[in-house]
Formats: structure tokens, sequence, C-alpha cells
């Protein structure tokens, strides 16, 4: 029995002894608490063996050794549990202070304890064992032993009732399991004893297993715990993301959980080395593994087990000598991210359709309402010549001036929304700064002086004579504001100052302050001033006509021209609005102040009162309309005028004679303007750029950049279709030498502001010629043509005649599919039907044309025929004007219609004998409607009968 106990003892003490020394050959540091958790299988060790040793002796003394050694053992072991538990429990360190020396104490109760007469022993029937001998020693020795198990039993309970981390509690409860087998081992080896009954080895053997439990714990604890050392292996799985790790011949070897979860990897990292990254995403191995970066390279990839697309960041992982031992392979799931911008796409295409479709929609009424709007004012304007009755009259006059406010009102809405779009360009020209003023001041001065106000204006004397800019839009920004001023001021005054930058360079910012003793603006309602709509202060405004547009009209225009708006205002006592705008200085001589306000300076300014003399112009336009237009323009300006109908021909037309200006149409067939200029420009050094001969661009696409473009391309200006006079005048200024310009006092029938004689109602006015093509701007029309209506009735006449062949042509190129001479002639239908003021024709034209450039043919066929009805419907108007304005005969100006049949009828001959049938039937159609057609009546019915059976020989036959 004694050699079994002995043996188990050995055992436990070689045990203990190969974990006290395990740190030495597994090369670890050690912490505090691993250190005495060996110390502790060094005292369990010494324990151990001290009792293996006792029971097997026969000699007293030797046995009185033995158990002095072992009880060492026994003390230090009950020493290292106690402080391995206050380690462990987080008490106060005072706590841990007071129970740590208790359990040092223990050294007395050994020494004492270990004294010679305090223990009796003996040989009994498992070997040789003891008992205490009664008395204070022994009590004190037990006490010790009880008060330290006490001890940390409490401690041990404490630590799993109060520690917030879970592994503590768990050490906690394997303390606690330790505890108890020593205690009833304990109970039997020092209990016993101590009531005079032999010692069994009882806590001898359950020691051990508390060591054991022990080592386990720590295990667990020391596998759980983070330390510098193991914490990356920690956050790698604890990694939301997911995260690959991969050998250096590429086979996954470690998949965090994120990463198993994400692609539904085996939780078993052994059997991740049959998944290859090719596996997983589809991406070739190489090309994401095989990178120069130093650090890290991207790349996107579609997941292959779930279908995401996804960003992988790929980082090497090297050993402490460089050398590369694998990969780490981040995976980003960029589903949520390519869902969000699709989204955010989505909202922004809707949002940009939905701005374009109002803007597209608020333009297209603004033209629908603009064609009867015309009709309106015409038709009243032509009933208030008819004498009507004082009541009529008032009631024509209130629809006259209602139809002017709602025209301005689309004119604004079509603006805005242009603005809006993004689309409104801006159209420079050079203005003369004291005729732009006196304009101004003229209008305002007569609604100031009706209202009794007192209208200031304060002119810098620096500012500069001559500007380029857009001077419409100025006007409209001045008219605007000083309209605002007029009608928001009761009583006191209206001022206008105009300021320039110092010192003033070009481009410069131009000033503008616009004050009034008005009604002011609260300064709550100032930051929506600006708004579209927005109409403040309602009741005060009460009665006061507007639409709220003004304000942000001059804001969109200022904000074009680079510049911007502010105000500032004191509510009840005025308003002052401050506008900047940029503009070029192209002549700084200082404008003469006092002619702003003179009574004398319109006609010293106004727009047709330039003329010039002895220079030679040549027009060059396939269309002979667009000829006929520009050139009467031209000769207005008492230019000598020559025209060429193609680019070969003003070459040619070059050689033989030096022209001053070029006119030349951007867009002919065969050869285009860019090239004819080109050309021309290498004739000889007079045509030589930078020479004599200016060469200007005619152009009816007059979209921002063109100008830009066109004068790369080597013209010296551009003049957008139809031709708008100030912007002509403002090129003959600006290339003519001083004395070939004058100015003319103005003989009322000026470019652009026509005169009409109302009184004769058997001359045509522009008010009977609305009423009659009320499809047609009249208006716009006349001033396209020079600004006389007897000019505008011959370009309609010229118009009348073209069209038929125009239209024909037109047939004939979509028939044989040759959609560029089918775009150019659209081009130039589009320029025709503009010219004469035919605006809704024109865009009909001009889609057709876009159509043509793109073969975009289910459009052409679509709307060719429409278009071509719309054609001779305008054109069966025009006749009822030439019938009124007896027009039709041979007599009218430039017009030879003698042998117009024989022409056509050249043309229809040669269609027959072509087959073309279509366009012989158009050419016979046409001959009964040309002006001489009477003197051929009886060939033309008779043509008609033979086209009926279709006897093409007879009608070879019947044509001279
Ligand atoms: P409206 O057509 O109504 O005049 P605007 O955009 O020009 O539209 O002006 C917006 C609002 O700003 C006006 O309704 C008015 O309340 C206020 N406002 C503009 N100018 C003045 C001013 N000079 N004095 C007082 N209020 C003004």
């Amino acid at each position: 029995m004694k050699t079994i106990f002995s043996a188990i003892l050995f055992t436990d003490a070689v045990i203990a002894i190969y974990l006290f020394l395990s740190p030495i050959w597994n090369r670890k540091k050690l912490d505090t608490a691993n250190k005495a958790l060996h110390l502790f299988a060094l005292a369990s060790a010494i324990w151990s063996f001290g009792f293996s040793m006792l029971f097997v002796q026969t000699d007293v003394e030797k046995a009185y050794f033995w158990r002095s050694f072992a009880i060492l053992g026994t003390v230090m072991y009950m020493i290292t549990v106690q402080f391995l538990i206050c380690l462990f429990a987080h008490i106060s360190k005072k706590m841990q202070y007071l129970f740590n020396i208790v359990a040092l104490t223990g050294f007395i109760p050994y020494l004492l304890s270990i004294q010679r007469g305090q223990t009796e022993y003996f040989i009994s029937s498992f070997g040789m064992t003891y008992r205490f001998m009664p008395g204070i020693v022994n009590t004190i020795y037990t006490t010790y032993f009880i008060l330290v198990s006490v001890n940390i039993v409490g401690v041990i309970i404490h630590m799993i009732h109060s520690s917030d981390k879970k592994r503590m509690k768990a050490f906690g409860r394997h303390f606690l399991l330790i505890t108890f087998p020593i205690l009833i081992g304990t109970v039997l080896d020092m209990i016993f004893p101590a009531i005079g009954l032999p010692a069994l080895p009882g806590s001898n053997v359950t020691q051990f297993w508390g060591l054991i439990i022990l080592f386990y714990a720590m295990d667990v604890l020391n596998r759980t715990r983070v330390n510098v050392s193991n914490m990356s292996e920690f956050i790698y799985h604890s990694l939301a993301m997911p995260v690959l790790v991969f050998d250096d011949n590429y086979q996954l070897r470690i998949a965090n959980e994120a990463a198993s979860e994400f692609l539904s990897l085996p939780k078993d990292e052994d059997k991740l080395i049959n998944y290859h990254i090719e596996s997983l995403f589809n991406i070739d191995s190489h090309s994401i593994f095989n990178f120069d970066e130093p650090h890290f390279s991207r790349q996107d990839a579609q997941c292959l087990v779930n279908h995401f697309p996804c960003n992988l960041t790929v980082s090497k992982i090297k050993d402490s000598y460089g050398d590369l031992i694998g990969y780490i392979v981040n995976v980003q799931n960029l589903s949520e991210r390519m869902r969000y911008i699709e989204e955010l796409k989505k909202a922004r295409q809707e949002a940009d359709s939905s701005n374009s479709a109002k803007s597209q929609f608020l333009a297209n009424m603004s033209h629908e309402i603009r064609t009867p709007m015309n009709a309106i004012i015409g038709f009243s304007e032509l009933a208030l010549q008819e004498n009507p009755s004082p009541a009529l009259t008032s009631y024509l006059e209130d629809i006259k001036l209602s139809s002017h406010n709602l025209m301005n009102l689309i004119n604004d809405i079509l603006d805005i929304s242009k603005i809006e779009s993004g689309k409104m360009t801006l159209v420079e020209v050079n203005y003369n700064t004291a005729e732009l003023l006196h304009e101004i001041y003229e209008i305002i001065h007569t609604q100031t002086s009706k209202k009794g106000l007192d209208f200031q204006l304060k002119i810098e004397t620096k500012l500069p004579r001559t500007l380029c800019g857009d001077a419409n839009r100025l006007r409209s920004i001045l008219i605007n504001l000083l309209n605002n001023s007029v009608k928001y001021t009761a009583s006191g005054f209206v001022k206008l100052e105009v300021l320039c930058s110092n010192p003033l360079k070009s481009p410069f910012m131009l000033k503008f302050r616009v004050s009034d003793s008005g009604i002011g603006i609260k300064k709550e309602e100032m930051p929506r001033l600006f708004e579209a709509f927005t109409q403040v202060d309602q009741t005060k405004n009460y009665g006061k006509e507007g639409t709220g547009l003004g304000l942000a009209l001059v804001k969109g225009y200022c904000s074009l021209m680079n510049g911007s708006i502010r105000v500032e205002s004191v509510y009840g006592e005025g308003s002052t609005f401050i506008a900047t705008i940029e503009q070029v200085v192209v002549d700084s001589s200082p404008v003469d102040v006092n002619l702003i306000q003179s009574h004398q300076i319109k006609d010293d300014f106004s727009l047709g009162t330039l003329r010039v003399h002895d220079v030679d112009a040549l027009i060059v336009d396939d269309n002979p309309i667009n000829c006929k237009v520009i050139s009467k323009s031209m000769e207005y300006y008492g230019m000598n005028v020559d025209v060429a109908a193609s680019g070969s021909q003003a070459i040619a037309m070059c050689e033989s004679k030096h022209y001053d200006l070029i006119f030349m149409d951007q867009m002919m067939p065969e050869m285009d303007g860019i090239e004819a200029m080109k050309r021309i420009r290498k004739l000889n050094d007079y045509y030589a750029s930078s020479e004599h001969c200016k060469i200007i661009a005619l152009t009816a696409n007059a979209i921002s950049g063109v100008r830009k473009e066109l004068l790369a391309e080597g013209f010296d200006e551009y003049l957008s279709k139809p031709i708008n006079f100030r912007n002509l005048e403002a090129i003959l200024q600006k290339f003519l030498p001083q004395d070939a310009l004058e100015y003319t006092k103005s003989d009322n029938k000026t470019a652009g502001t026509h005169s009409i004689d109302s009184a004769q109602t058997d001359s045509p006015s522009e008010a009977a010629l609305s009423a009659m093509l009320p499809d047609v701007n009249i208006h716009d029309g006349i001033t396209y043509c020079g600004g006389k209506i007897e000019n505008y009735l011959e370009i309609l006449q010229i118009m009348y005649q073209e069209s038929q062949n125009q239209l024909i042509t037109l047939n004939k190129h979509y028939e044989s599919k040759d959609w560029k001479n089918f775009t150019i002639l659209a081009h130039a239908m589009k320029g025709s039907c503009y010219n004469i003021g035919a605006k809704s024709l024109g865009d009909i034209a001009k889609a057709l044309e876009t159509a043509g450039k793109n073969e975009d043919i289910s459009y052409i066929s679509s709307v060719l025929q429409a278009f071509e009805n719309e054609y001779r419907k305008l054109l069966q108007t025009f006749m009822n004007v030439f019938r009124k304005y007896n027009l039709t005969d041979e007599s009218s100006p430039d017009t030879d219609t003698s042998n117009q049949v024989e022409a056509i009828l050249t043309d229809f001959k040669k269609a027959v004998a072509d087959y073309d049938f279509a366009s012989a039937t158009a050419l016979l159609e046409k001959a009964h409607t040309a002006p001489d057609a009477g003197n051929y009546a009886d060939l033309l019915n008779q043509l008609d009968i033979l086209m009926d059976t279709l006897d093409i020989e007879q009608i070879i036959s019947l044509i001279p």
C-alpha cells in the first residue's frame, strides 16, 4: 500500500517538476502570473516528492526530515495560490497586499511545526505516518491553513461574482474546482493528525490535481488572452471585412470568419488549401499577386460565389528576412456602394430630365404662344385703323396693351428657362455707351415725369465711349431695375449711377447703382428677392403689376456676364440695387456725358443712321433669298454689292476685283464657306489674313463657342442669320476706316425701325401684313430684310419663286438618300423662313436639317410631307399679299417673270425624259402658278392630259 501511495506521489512530483521546467525548453518568456504558476508547480513537486519519500521511511528521524521538506512545498503552494488568486481577482491593491502578507506568514507556522516534538511519527498500515502533538504550535499551523483556504475561497467567489469578464469568471470556477479536492485532502492529512488520528495522504494527492486543473485553466487563459504578440490574430479574426491569406503558391491558407461567411468557405482550415483566388473571383491570380508597388495593389473583381462586385486589396506578407511568404487579401463588398451610386445617378438623371423637360416645355410653349399672340397684336392694330367707336377703341387698346404685356412675360419666361438650362448665350457687340444710356434715360424719364419723381443720372466721367458686350441684356438689366424703382416709389427720387473700376483695364467691371426713395424691402425678404416668381411684401405691393421674374432675370444676366447683383435697403426709406458686369473696352476715350440727357442724341446714334461709301462688298450664299435679303441690307447702308452663288464663283470674282468686305455663308454645297474663305485668303496679299479684305462668316448656327471656332478658322468676324442690324453696324464700325463711315439724320425709314404709314390704307402696312400672314412675325421679317416694307415684299416674291424648286429638289434628295445635299438645302430653307419671320416653319426646316445630318430617316419621313404642306400653305398666303398689293404683274422690281413658264417647262421636259414623274408633276403644277402662265394656258392644259396617260414622246415633242 505504502509503495502505491509513494509511487503515485512520486509520479505526481515528476510531472510537477516537468511542468515547472517546461518554459526552459519551450524558451518562453513568462509574465508574472505564469512565473507564479511555475513556482506553484515547484511547490507541488516538493510537496508530492516529500510525502512520497515519507511514506516509505521506516526511520522516524528520516521521516521527520522528509515531512519537513514536504510541508515547505505545502506552504509555498498556499502562498502561490493566494498570490495567483489575488492577481486575477482584480481586488484592490491594499487587499492584495494584506492577503499576500497573511499567506507569506505561513513560513512562521512552518518553522514552528517542524520543531521536534510537535509531531509524532509512527508506522501504520499504509506506511510511515504522523500525528500532531496537541499544543499552540499545531493550532497556529492548522489555523493558518484554514485562514488562507477561507481567504482563497472568498476571493474566488468574489471573482466569480464581480468580474465583468467571462474568462475571469471561468478562471474563478476552475480555481474553485481545485480548492474543493484540496480542502477534502487537507481534512485527511491535516485535520486527522490534529485530532490525534494518523494523517492520510489526502491533500497530497488532490493538490496535484489542483495543479493540473490550474495549468489547464492557465493554458486556456493564455490562449484567449490578448497580448502584443497574438493581438494581430485576434484583430484579424474579429474583422467584419473578409480577409484571406494565401501562401506564396497562391493557395488559400486562412480565411477569417467574415470571409468564410461571405465566400461560403469551409470552417476547417485544412480544406482551404483547395481554394484559389481564381475560383473565388473572376480574376487572374498572376495579375493580382504580381505587383511592383511597395505596399499593396487594388483591383476590382466580381465574386464568383455570390456575384457581388468587390474591390480586392492585396498586400505582401514578408518574414523577418524580407522574403515573401504569402499574400493577405482584403475583400471589400462594393454592392452597397454601387447601389448607392446607381441610386444617386438615377436621381440625378431624373432631376436633370425633369428640369430639362420643364425648360423644353417652357421654351416650346413660349414659341407656340408667340405665334397666335402676333396675330392678336396685328389684328387689334388693324382693327384700330378701321375708325372704331370710342368704346371699341378702348377695348382694342386694352387688348393690344395686354397682348404686349403677355408677350413680354412670355419672352421673360423663355429667357429664365434658357438661363436655368444653361442654354442662354451672350450676343456680344460693340456698342456706344452714350447711345445705350440715352435710350434708357428716355424710357425712364417718361415714367418718372408721369409719377412726378425726380430722375437723377450720375455717370463717371471716365466711362469709355465704346464697349463690347451684350448690349441688349445690359439694357434689360437697367430697365428692369429702374422700372422697379419707379414702380415701388411713390414720391422722391430714382437714381442711376454708372461707375467703372479704377484704373481702367480691359475687360473691366462696369458697376451700376440703382437707388430710390421707395417702399424699401424687409431684411428677412432680401434672400428670396432674386428667386424666379417671387414677389415679396405682398400687402404693400398689392395692386402693383409684376410677375416676380425681373430680378431673377437680372441676376441670371449679371452672372452670365461674370458679374453679380446685391441689394441694400431700409424698409420704408428706399432701396439700392448694385449690379456689376464685365465688359471689354473698345474705345477708351471718355463718353460725352452731356449727350446722354440731350434730345439731339437720338438722331446722332439711332440705329440705321450709319451710312458707308466707297465700300465694295461681296455676298456669298447659295440661297438666292438669303443673297437678296443680305444684299438689300448692305445696299441700304450704301455699299456696292456683288453676289456669288457658290464658293468657286466667289473665288473667281475675287480674282478680278478687290472687295473690302466679304460676307461668306458658312454652309454651302460643294465648297463650304470655310474652304472658300481659305482659298480666297491664298489668292494674293490683298486677301491674306490681317490684310485689307475682311471676311465675315454668315451662320445660322449662332450657338455659344461658334465665334471662337470661326475666328480660329481664319474669319475676321461672324454675323448670325437672320441679320441683327446692331451687330452689322458694329462690324462696319469695327472694320471700315473712319472716313468710309458717316452718320446721317434719321430719315424715319431706318433699318429695323421702318415706318408704317397707317393713314394710307392702300399701301402695305406691318399690321395689314400681320393679318394676312398670321404665321409670320412681320416685324422681325421686315427688320431682317433691311427695314423697308418694299424690300420685304420683294424678298417674299423671290422666296415664292425659289421655294417651288427648292421643295422639289428637297424631295429628290430625300428619294435618292442624298443626305448631304438634303441637309444643305434644309439649312438654306431654314434661313429663308427665318429671314421673312416665319419662325415656326423655320424651326421645322431646322429639325429636318438636324435629322439630315444624323441621317434620321424615320424622322424625315414622318415630317417632310407636313413640312411641304405647311410651306405650300405659306406660299399660298403670299399670293394673297401679292394680289392685294398688285405685285403679280411682270413689272415687279427685280423679278423677271417673262419666260418663267418656259424655264419650268425645260426642267419639266428633262424630268419626263428621265422618267422622274414626281418632279415632272410638281413642275407642271408650278408652271400653272407662274406669273406668265396665262400665255401658255393651252399648252399647259394639253400637257396635263398627256401626263395622265404618260405619253412621253408626245410630251417631249410638244415642248420646244
Ligand atoms: P416684379 O415683376 O414683381 O417687380 P421683380 O423680380 O422685379 O418682380 O421683383 C421682385 C420683388 O422685389 C417685387 O415684387 C418687389 O416686392 C421687390 N422689389 C424689387 N425692386 C424693388 C424696389 N426698388 N423697391 C422695393 N421693392 C422692390
